[in-house]
């Protein structure tokens, strides 16, 4: 028997609790349908882990995320804790997890759902069908860069200064996990930049394109400039099929492919980090945050956080047909109209959180028939 998989779940403030019990159904119904069994720690994260231990992530807890398998994460934050010091707040302990677990490339990925075509902004043409993948550099660049700083200056002006730094290491390795994504998907990678007027895009062009000619010439390699890019999300992205990007470019870039999708309640998130021993530090996380202003109310989407334990299960389980049987539930249960508040459309049926949930079991209960 293989030894079970190490999960740890941090629900963290806000709706992280309410969208992560439905999570928890579908970890149930696999471990009764599926015969896969995790070993589910929780654990607390956020403005809750600052009333119960004054920390936003606990040293206990940080340790239980070294020793797992993949953290799966709620989302923090909220009024409560609107006051407390800089370094206590609690998006602090996000920071904190995504530090110590080392999670260089963030995963974002940008689909359109057939039964969700016209909650996107763009026509339904130019966006059905669509499936995106953003890798982001999330460790380097130019929010973490050396000088940074406001300085005053002799003649009582100030001078801010944030510096982009990528080494050739840094580059190489999002970049592998682009060009690996790509070999499962479609074969195309597009590299982001502005190398034509950055040191640091120039020297990222080039370790790209070294890196594909020695170990990934099976995949099509496209550089773009980023604000090329940015157009091109918005005239053809059924272009792209893997993006990668620095940080600062990737952080915009997302966004823009996610909002093409419709609402922020659809979409998933996974950061990954370095492998070693075959196994890879992962966490995975809904982009939306704690949303207090529904917070308790039993009508936030789980659907994000449900896409993020699909991603989970494909990419630190190797469970693709697992992910897909979720994916496709979702998929069912917007086709028949249900839908959540937040994308909500004339002549649907509109249900809670908990509903949805449900909903969504009952499915895999059928395409698992
Ligand atoms: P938010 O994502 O929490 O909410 C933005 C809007 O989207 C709100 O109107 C909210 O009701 C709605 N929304 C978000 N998720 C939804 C869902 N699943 N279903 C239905 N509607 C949803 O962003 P915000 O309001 O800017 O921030 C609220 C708190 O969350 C702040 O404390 C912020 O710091 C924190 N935050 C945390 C994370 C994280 O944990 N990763 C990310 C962003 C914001």
């Amino acid at each position: 028997m293989p030894a079970n998989k190490k999960l740890l779940i941090l629900p963290g403030d806000g709706i992280g609790p309410e969208v992560m019990r439905q999570v928890r159904r579908v970890v149930d119904w696999m471990d009764r349908r599926r015969h896969v069994s995790f070993d589910v720690a929780e654990g607390l994260v956020g403005g809750c882990a600052i009333d119960q231990h004054g920390v936003p992530v606990s040293d206990e807890t940080m340790a239980d995320a070294m020793a797992v398998d993949a953290v799966l994460l709620g989302a923090v934050g909220g009024p409560k804790w609107d006051g407390v010091p800089f370094d206590r707040r609690p998006e602090a302990g996000l920071l904190r997890l995504r530090k110590e677990l080392g999670l260089f490339a963030n995963l974002r990925p940008a689909i359109v759902f057939d039964a969700l075509v016209d909650a996107s902004t763009l026509k339904a043409e130019v966006v059905r069908g669509l499936d995106i993948m953003i890798v982001r550099e999330l460790t380097g660049g130019v929010y973490f860069g050396e000088p940074r700083g406001i300085t005053d200056l002799p003649n009582g002006e100030r001078r801010g200064v944030n510096t982009q730094v990528y080494t050739t290491s840094e580059i190489h390795r999002v970049a592998r996990v682009a060009f690996d994504l790509a070999r499962k998907r479609n074969k195309k990678v597009h590299s982001v930049e502005k190398a034509n007027v950055m040191e640091s895009g120039l020297l990222w062009r080039q370790e790209v394109t070294k890196l594909h000619a020695a170990e990934f010439a099976d995949v099509e390699l496209q550089h773009m400039y980023a604000d090329n890019c940015a157009m091109q999300l918005l005239k053809n992205p059924s272009q792209f099929d893997v993006i990668v990007t620095d940080n600062l470019f990737g952080d915009m870039l997302s966004d823009e492919a996610a909002m093409i999708t419709g609402s922020l309640g659809m979409l998933p998130s996974a950061s990954l980090g370095a492998e070693e021993g075959g196994r890879r530090r992962a966490l995975y996380e809904p982009v939306h945050g704690s949303a207090p202003d529904i917070a308790g109310r039993d009508v936030a989407n789980p659907i994000a956080t449900l896409l993020s334990f699909a991603m989970m299960l494909r990419y630190s389980f190797d469970m693709d047909e697992d992910a897909k049987l979720i994916e496709g539930a979702i998929e069912k249960v917007l086709k028949g109209g249900m839908r959540t508040a937040d994308i909500m459309a004339p002549g649907m049926a509109r249900c809670s959180t908990t509903v949805m949930g449900e909903s969504i079991v009952r499915e895999l209960d059928k395409l698992a028939a």
